[in-house]
């Protein structure tokens, strides 16, 4: 009997790991901590990579508009309201994939239906948690140790095991045992969903502020044809003295809006009311903004990490949700190529690890929003002409350094083949 490929993890990255083994016909099966799934979290943002892959997953323009909205601009603005940058995104920009501004719950939801309409309902195994694993001896296999939400535990035999379980990952745990715990640079970040008129394009990417203090804001759903309105995804965002450490994050912890709001009491512009935009949120909720420190290999024996679990970063670089869709798809290429085995698993995280390790410390370094630390550095944000303090070419180097480390720069994936070729399906392992 083929034993499934076992996914710790039904997130955005185990559930695009799922979809992807269903496509090139490997049986896998998702063991999941949560009792009930629910559309949690607010907006991330889904690169031209990443929707490129959810296309050839058979997620198209019609099935993403329902859960989000094509972005059309990304722009930086300085405290005195002036533009600091901003560049066309997704189709505008040359892709021949679009960039969505998407509600992370609603994505989840739209995956986990689709891997139950099409694996089977009985695919996902919630109340699950995965508490470690233990490499057969003879190398052939993997057992995931499970523990019910009632305490209960027991093993299932796996050929290999994905680890997609998060920030808190604890296959990673096992695999890295002295890995440092999660690092936190200072920032802590409030997050909420107002409805209201989308400014700009209509459908911007919008960072307003400081490198330390700041607010990003955008759309994740389509306008009301009659009101105009749309949900407006916002982060508003300071940084304070992080010796204390702050060990724990969890992405639901709900706070009052008069727990932060005074940090950005002033924020009135002609174009945007920052503090009536935060205080439109009926939910607000309160993240460190943290990551872990990038570890040597991603892999031990039959067993694998990815998204989160791999490579937690800051959002910054709104990739964290876009590489757990990418390594999903890399890791069924590298199937595909090697077979049900080791091999598929070596070459996943020799492509891989040391390809985003470095994206992780960029972000860490403030991703793209490093031309405002660069701003501060040269004339304190203070500025009148951003041409007299960073010229036009410099700001366009900048960015496309950062798209090209973060594997979204237009021209190569343009070009790039589909990661899986359509039709294509796994042989035996090689
Ligand atoms: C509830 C929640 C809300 C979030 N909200 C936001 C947000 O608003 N903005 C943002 O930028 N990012 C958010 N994120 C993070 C974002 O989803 C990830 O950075 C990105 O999508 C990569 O996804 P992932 O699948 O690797 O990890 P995750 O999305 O974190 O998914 C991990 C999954 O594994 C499950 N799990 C954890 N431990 C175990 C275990 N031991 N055994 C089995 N299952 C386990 C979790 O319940 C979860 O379903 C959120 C994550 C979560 C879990």
């Amino acid at each position: 009997m083929t034993l499934p490929v076992l996914i710790a993890g039904a997130g955005i990255g185990g559930l695009s790991v799922a979809l992807t083994l269903h496509q090139i016909g490997v049986p896998c099966r998702v063991l999941e901590s949560v009792a009930e799934l629910k559309p949690l979290g607010v907006g991330i943002n889904l690169q031209p990579n990443a929707v490129r892959e959810l296309y050839e997953l058979g997620f198209g323009a019609e099935t993403l508009n329902t859960i989000g909205i094509q972005t059309r601009e990304w722009a930086l603005v300085g405290l005195n309201g002036n533009d600091v940058y901003s560049e066309n995104r997704g189709l505008l920009a040359g892709y021949h994939w679009p960039q969505y501004s998407v509600h992370r719950g609603r994505l989840q939801m739209l995956l986990y239906q689709a891997t139950r309409e099409r694996l089977g309902t009985d695919c996902v195994r919630t109340g699950q948690r995965v508490t470690g694993y233990r490499n057969a001896a003879d190398g052939c296999g993997v057992v995931a140790l499970l523990e019910s939400r009632s305490g209960e535990r027991s093993e299932i035999h796996g050929s290999l095991l994905i680890a997609a379980d998060g920030l808190h990952s604890a296959v990673r745990q096992q695999m890295h045992p002295t890995q440092p715990p999660v690092q936190w640079g200072g920032a802590i970040m409030w997050r909420g969903v107002t409805r209201a008129k989308p400014i700009r394009t209509g459908a911007s990417f919008v960072g307003l502020g400081t490198h330390k203090h700041r607010v990003v804001f955008y759309p994740i759903s389509q306008p009301d044809p009659v009101t105009g309105l749309a949900d407006i995804n916002w982060i508003a965002e300071i940084t304070v003295d992080s010796s204390k450490g702050w060990p724990e994050g969890d992405w639901n912890k709900r706070v009052r809006h008069a727990d932060f709001i005074h940090h950005f009491a002033q924020w009135n512009y002609p174009w945007i009311d920052i503090p009536a935009m935060l205080l439109g949120a009926d939910d607000v909720y309160e993240y460190p903004m943290i990551d872990r420190d990038p570890v040597p290999t991603w892999r031990d024996g039959n067993v694998v990490l990815l998204g989160d679990a791999a490579h937690v970063m800051y959002p910054t670089g709104s990739n964290g949700a876009s590489q757990a869709i990418v390594d999903a798809r890399v890791l069924g290429s590298m199937l595909l190529q090697h077979g049900v085995g080791a091999g598929a698993l070596k070459a996943y995280d020799e492509k891989l690890c040391p390809e985003i390790s470095p994206v992780i410390l960029r972000n860490r370094g403030a991703g793209p929003f490093g031309l405002l630390n660069l701003l501060d550095d040269r004339c304190g944000g203070v500025f009148d002409d951003i041409e007299a303090v960073i010229p036009r070419a410099e700001r366009d180097e900048f960015m496309h350094r950062y798209k090209v480390a973060a594997g979204f720069a237009a021209e190569r994936l343009n070009a790039a083949p589909p990661t899986i070729p359509p039709g294509a399906r796994v042989g035996p392992a090689g």
